[in-house]
């Protein structure tokens, strides 16, 4: 593993500002709880260190971008190369522009919650309720209770392959059911949101209202990533577990969750293996019983042990 390698890819990088730590258990770092070292994770203090990181590393570095990740599957011999992640101070800043909302990246949706009352303005309460940072909600497309964000996405600014600053269009993200299309290497750095006025009161109860519907049907506060299995043309994932008993399915620690069959948990010990095995399980045994090959939704990435 990169451990037993005998040049530290720290020494190749160019002097940056912000935080850089060699093997960093990304277990810290997902919902699930699991996943392996990153080989170095890089927390840029701001877009000058990003870009300088970006212009000057070496060419064919591995980089992956992490959010909150509440959407990963991160396996148990980690990720090779670097993991950035937006979380400093620079990257949850926000501030008002007229009937627009503009946010760092690295910002939590749950975060929005506040800004919202505090400013009297509503529109984003559906983001409030789904984990994640606000890249992740583009990457992500992420959405419920009828809205996603392509519907208040006004355009964001990303850092691009060649270290540059741009700002690009909500149309340039190709938006997709929970997915998007941009370029390998955008990182995006600061979106605008499109915001209304609306009292706090009636955004406090609106948040509170897909709170409640959320804590009633799935498993909010366990160990999990989420949907797993993207819904096939015109059928629901959960109804083709349930139906085919997949969801009395146990690999080690990794179950279905009780609340919703297409949630998949980490009962306290699981391997990202454990998971990703007994999801690789379900699509057979679904497939077995009724021809339908379920999709991963959940995106896998990093190597096994
Ligand atoms: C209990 C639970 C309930 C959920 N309910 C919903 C739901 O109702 N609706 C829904 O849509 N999702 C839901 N999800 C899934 C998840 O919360 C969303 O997909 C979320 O948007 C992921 O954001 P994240 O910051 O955690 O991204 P991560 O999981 O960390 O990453 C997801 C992807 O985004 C990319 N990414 C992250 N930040 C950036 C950036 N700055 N620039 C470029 N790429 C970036 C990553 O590389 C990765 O490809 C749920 C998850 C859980 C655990």
């Amino acid at each position: 593993m990169f451990g037993k390698k005998k040049t530290s890819i720290v020494k190749m990088l160019p002097k940056l500002k912000g935080e850089i730590r060699e093997h960093e258990l990304l277990a810290k770092h997902t919902w699930f709880g699991v996943g392996g070292p990153a080989e170095v994770m890089f927390f840029p203090a701001d877009n000058d260190d990003l870009r300088e990181f970006v212009r000057n590393k070496p060419h064919n570095l591995p980089v992956f971008v992490i959010g909150s990740g509440s959407n990963l599957l991160v396996r148990d011999g980690g990720i090779p190369g670097v993991v950035i992640k937006l979380s400093s101070k620079f990257y949850r800043q926000w501030q008002m522009d007229g009937d627009k909302l503009i946010c760092g990246a690295g910002m939590k949706n749950a975060e929005l919650k506040k800004i919202m009352t505090e400013n009297n303005i509503g529109g984003l309460e559906f983001l409030v309720s789904i984990p994640g940072s606000l890249g992740g909600a583009i990457k992500t497309n992420a959405g419920c209770f009828g809205r996603e964000l392509k519907d208040v996405l006004a355009g964001a600014t990303v850092i691009n392959e060649e270290g540059e600053e741009l700002e690009v269009s909500a149309d340039d993200f190709n938006f997709g059911y929970r997915c998007s299309f941009f370029p390998e290497g955008w990182i995006v750095t600061s979106m605008t949101l499109k915001v209304v006025p609306q009292d706090a009161q009636e955004t406090l109860r609106i948040i509170e209202e897909q709170k409640q519907y959320r804590l009633k049907s799935q498993p909010i506060n366990a160990k999990t990533a989420g949907s797993t299995f993207k819904n096939p043309e015109g059928l629901r994932a959960w109804e083709l577990i349930k139906n085919t008993k997949s969801n009395e399915l146990k690999v080690g620690g990794a179950a279905v969750s009780d609340k919703h069959c297409n949630f998949l948990i980490n009962t306290g010990d699981a391997s990202a293996e454990d998971i990703e095995n007994l999801g690789e399980s379900i699509i057979k045994k679904v497939k077995d019983e009724t021809s339908i090959v379920l999709e991963w939704e959940v995106k896998r990435v990093g190597i096994k042990k």
